[in-house]
């Protein structure tokens, strides 16, 4: 779905607009990018600023027309800092653009973006089928090219995760998976063995122990960090503790 998505810059005037863009998709999971007349690519400056995003710059295609880079297109929506007289739906809310666009992404979809100086020609927006802006200060609201890109695609992104069959799983590194409830109750048991060898408990003190289990109930410890204070632990206990108390 999000791969029925492109972008489409007209007339670039920078190549690293063009490489800043590519980034900002590739962040966004969109890989489809179409160049109408850039007046400069390939060129170094757009690997450069693409920072790791090179395959979709590697991949793009040159065509010579709006019209040839989106007449496959179901929906095109048209990207404008300015309220045109044109008769086309408009979206004052990119996040309502991007729900229509995605649902309408089962086909391929454009987002178009005008060039730098002068953004889209009013032939051009007849070329597509819908214009959004993105709200900005009145007194100061055109975003540099790749920064829109960058907005638009973080709004097409969002409302494809939140598509249920999307199967996105925000990832969390692994340094950072919670432990499981067998793991936490271990090392409470162990606290309570290391507390009461060493003396600091001298009789069975339950409210000490629930004070210490609320501590790190708090504090949420994860996998990696728990077992440095089961390690921590072992440390401190005296050699001759029965292997059976290291569960
Ligand atoms: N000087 C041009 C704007 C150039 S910015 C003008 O006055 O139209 C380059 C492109 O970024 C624009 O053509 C548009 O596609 C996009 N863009 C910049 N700011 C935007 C905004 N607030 N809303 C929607 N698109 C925007």
């Amino acid at each position: 779905m999000l791969a029925n998505i492109r972008i489409v810059l007209v007339q670039t005037f920078h190549p690293g607009n063009i490489g800043a863009s590519a980034r900002a998709m590739k962040t966004m999971g969109l890989t489809d990018l179409v160049l109408v007349n850039p007046r400069c690519f390939p060129d170094p400056e757009a690997s450069r600023l693409a920072a790791g995003a090179e395959d979709v710059i590697d991949n793009a295609r040159v065509v010579g027309s709006l019209a040839e880079a989106v007449n496959d297109c179901v929906q095109v929506v048209g990207a404008s800092a300015r309220l045109r007289s044109l008769p086309l739906p408009h979206f004052d809310e990119p996040e309502s653009m991007a729900r229509e666009l995605i649902a309408n992404a089962d086909d391929p979809v454009s987002l178009v973006f005008g060039r730098e100086r002068f953004g889209l020609t009013n032939d051009e927006i007849r070329c597509c089928s819908h214009q959004v802006s993105i709200p900005a200060n009145p007194d100061y609201g055109i975003l540099n090219l790749a920064q829109a890109v960058q907005v638009l695609a973080y709004e097409a992104f969002k409302a494809w995760r939140r598509q249920p069959d999307s199967g996105y799983r925000h990832p969390r590194p692994s340094e950072e998976r919670q432990p499981t409830r067998e793991q936490l109750q271990h090392f409470h048991e162990h606290l309570g063995r290391v507390m009461r060898h060493s003396g600091f408990l001298t009789q069975p003190h339950a409210r000490t122990e629930t004070q210490l289990q609320a501590l790190f109930a708090r504090a949420q410890p994860s996998r990696k960090e728990l077992s440095l204070l089961r390690g921590l632990l072992r440390s401190l206990e005296p050699d001759t503790t029965d292997s059976s108390d290291r569960s």
